[in-house]
């Protein structure tokens, strides 16, 4: 288990108690914060993809280094590394799956 999807359970969780409240209070006929409760479980719900999605990530990078220790010669993933994505391609972290990119932010590949 990554942090990555602790913070997406719990940020399901959020949502889910704040749609109960948001239910509650609109049947007690109190719109104007059910709305806010609303609004605040659709932020949390993105807060939740966007952490599941990171795990998603993780998982997948450990498993193509790991698959690259072992020898094997795994395709690059897509993207290829967050920074590649980030930038475009133009520049690569040092953690980049894809080994034919020169650019990278590794200070021992700057000599
Ligand atoms: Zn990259």
């Amino acid at each position: 288990m990554t942090p990555a999807l602790r913070y997406g359970h719990a940020a399901t969780a959020a949502a889910v108690v704040f749609i109960t409240a948001a239910a509650y209070l609109a049947h007690t006929g109190h719109w104007l914060a059910a709305a806010a409760l609303i609004y605040t479980a659709a932020l949390f719900t993105w807060i939740a993809t966007r952490e599941y999605a990171q795990h998603r990530r993780t998982v997948a990078e450990h498993d193509w280094a790991r698959r690259q220790a072992l020898g094997e010669q795994p395709p690059p993933l897509d993207p290829c590394c967050r920074l590649g994505r980030a930038s475009y391609g133009a520049a690569h972290d040092h953690l980049c799956t894809d080994r034919t990119t020169r650019q990278t932010d590794d200070p021992r590949s700057a000599a």
